[in-house]
């Protein structure tokens, strides 16, 4: 075991250096699971939950971790998420139950972390009866498919559900079959599929939700690396499940033309003359005023790098429109040499069009514009 720093706590964690597979350290072989990758979706996190505090008026919220591992999350949940009054903690295994417990004791927090070893879903109805929490926080292996009946039951209403799911492949569009049977919706791969994935991913729980007469709204999402994480506000009221039944629709795209974006209609989409993926989520992806407002301002210099650019990244994208990004290798194709993004984004914005960069790919852009005019626009150059 050792010793790391990460936010504002240090915590014990598994020596990853004595688990390497192949050249490279292996989280999931250790016998408490560890990944320090994860410290941006953990930092990105407490600046969200922070932001949620300040956007909702919350005083004295209460967080629940079901999956925790080592618990590094619960434990910097607990010191720098503003006046947070509990934090339940919880894994099913018994090593990492007790390794919880330590982190929690040896940065002082006794008194606002509660450990449990149960259960997940267990956990989740339990406090559900309990009158549930503020926050609820799904970082599984894979799909978080199994928790998310029972983490709406456990979020109270205008309460906070975030989520990540590490089965990118499998949303976007690698095994189509697999994400039809875990996630009810086809993938396609489309040049935006990783966007794709993440609206399968947010229409899985707001199908969930729907059915339980509630809305989500998203306030938060992204890709990053393996992992997409999506943080949905849950508005338990039937006003709202209306609405988010209006979100949901498919994306549909044309190589011919170029052009993409969402046909609406769940469960029968009203137009089905293209290729279509979904069902999913064709509403907003993020909630700029949150992000403008309430979210930047909780990202901090501690936090990594790619912590902050991501963060930059998303509430330039957020200004975008929502429309599914485009890649610059699809209106360079003819032109025998790769354009860089910022001429792309140039070229665009100088027809008068919006043009802004997207976090799903390092080639990718989100436009209002009509992408063959652009590639002969450019071509023409
Ligand atoms: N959230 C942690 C973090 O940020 O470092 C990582 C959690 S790890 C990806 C998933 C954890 O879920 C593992 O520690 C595993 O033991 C636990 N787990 C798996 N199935 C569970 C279940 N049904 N109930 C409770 N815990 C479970």
């Amino acid at each position: 075991k050792v010793e790391i720093r990460e936010g504002l706590v240090s915590v014990i964690v598994p020596d990853l250096s004595k688990y390497i597979v192949g050249n490279r350290p292996e989280p999931a072989h250790a016998p408490v699971f560890y990944n320090p990758r994860m410290e941006v979706n953990r930092s990105l996190s407490t600046a969200i939950i922070n932001g949620y505090i300040g956007y909702m008026n919350k005083a004295g919220i209460t967080i629940c971790e079901p999956l925790s591992g080592t618990g590094v999350r619960a434990v910097r949940y607990a010191r720098e998420v503003n006046g947070v009054s509990r934090v339940i903690a919880n894994d099913i295994s018994e090593r990492a139950y007790e390794l919880i417990r330590l982190n929690v004791d040896k940065n002082g927090l006794n008194d606002v972390v509660s450990v449990y070893r149960d259960d997940a879903n267990n956990l989740l109805l339990r406090l559900a009866r309990e009158g549930g929490c503020d926050v609820v926080d799904i970082d599984p292996f894979g799909s978080p498919q199994p928790f998310i009946e029972n983490s709406l039951r456990a979020v109270r209403d205008q309460g906070l559900l975030c989520v990540t799911a590490t089965d990118v492949g499998v949303l976007s569009g690698k095994y189509p079959i697999k994400c039809v049977r875990r996630y009810g919706a086809l993938p396609q791969k489309f040049p935006f599929r990783f966007e794709v994935g993440i609206r399968i991913l947010i229409s899985m729980i707001a199908r969930y939700a729907l059915s339980m007469d509630y809305g989500i709204q998203p306030l938060v999402s992204f890709l990053d690396g393996h992992y997409y994480r999506v943080c949905v506000l849950i508005l338990k009221d039937r006003a709202y499940a209306l609405e988010t039944l209006r979100n949901l629709g498919y994306a549909y795209y044309r190589l011919s033309t170029l052009q993409r974006g969402f046909i609406p209609g769940y469960p029968i989409p009203t137009n089905t003359r293209y290729r279509l993926a979904g069902p999913l989520w064709i509403g907003n992806l993020w909630d700029a005023e949150f992000l403008m407002n309430h979210f930047m301002s909780n990202v901090k210099d501690y936090f990594s790098d790619r912590a902050r650019e991501i963060s930059k990244l998303i509430v330039e994208e957020a200004l975008g429109p929502n429309i599914p990004y485009a890649l610059t290798t699809e209106i360079s194709r003819d032109l025998g040499r790769e354009l860089p993004i910022n001429d792309v984004i140039g070229v665009i914005r100088g027809l008068g069009y919006q043009a802004v960069r997207s976090h799903f790919h390092i080639k990718g852009f989100r436009t209002n514009a009509d992408l063959l005019r652009v590639r002969e626009v450019i071509i023409g150059k």
